[in-house]
C-alpha cells in the first residue's frame, strides 16, 4: 500500500506516528553506517592485507550512511510539512480529519518521483471530524 494512502485508511495520526518510527529507523541505520565507515578507516589503517577489506568497509559504510540520511531527511520533511497543516482551521483539532479527495490520484508511495521531490504536488482535501470544516493540505 502506498505510504500516503495510509492517511486515508488508517487516519492521519497513525500515519504520522508510523512515519516518525520509520524516520528514526533510518536514523539508526545511518548511525550503524557511520560505525561501519569508521571501522573501515581503522581496519584500512592497519596496513598489509587488511587494507582491501578496510576499503570495502569504508565504501559499504559510506553507501549506507548516504542512503539512510537521504531517506531520513525526506520522510521527516514530508511528515513535518503535512503535520504543520493537520490542525483544523475552524476548531484547531489536530489530525482529526478524513480525506475527502486527493491528488495526484492515486497517491504516490515512497518510491514515487513526486514524493522524492519532498512531497511536491501531493495535496489532500481534508474535512474535520469535529466541526466539519474543510481545508486543503499541500
Ligand atoms: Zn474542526
Amino acid at each position: 500500500m502506498a505510504s500516503l494512502d495510509r492517511i486515508r485508511t488508517d487516519g492521519f495520526r497513525r500515519w504520522y506516528e508510523r512515519q516518525l518510527i520509520e524516520c528514526h529507523a533510518w536514523l539508526v541505520s545511518w548511525f550503524l553506517g557511520v560505525i561501519v565507515l569508521v571501522s573501515g578507516i581503522e581496519v584500512a589503517g592497519a596496513g598489509g592485507a587488511s587494507r582491501m577489506s578496510g576499503a570495502l568497509l569504508v565504501l559499504g559504510g559510506l553507501a549506507v550512511t548516504l542512503y539512510s540520511w537521504k531517506r531520513y531527511h525526506l520522510l521527516m520533511e514530508v511528515a513535518e510539512r503535512l503535520g504543520e497543516q493537520a490542525a483544523c482551521p475552524g476548531c484547531q483539532a489536530y489530525g482529526k480529519f478524513t480525506v475527502q479527495s486527493s491528488g495526484p490520484a492515486p497517491l504516490p508511495d515512497g518510491g514515487d518521483p513526486a514524493l522524492e521531490n519532498h512531497g511536491g504536488g501531493v495535496w489532500l482535501r481534508a474535512q474535520c471530524r469535529k466541526c466539519g470544516d474543510e481545508w486543503t493540505i499541500k
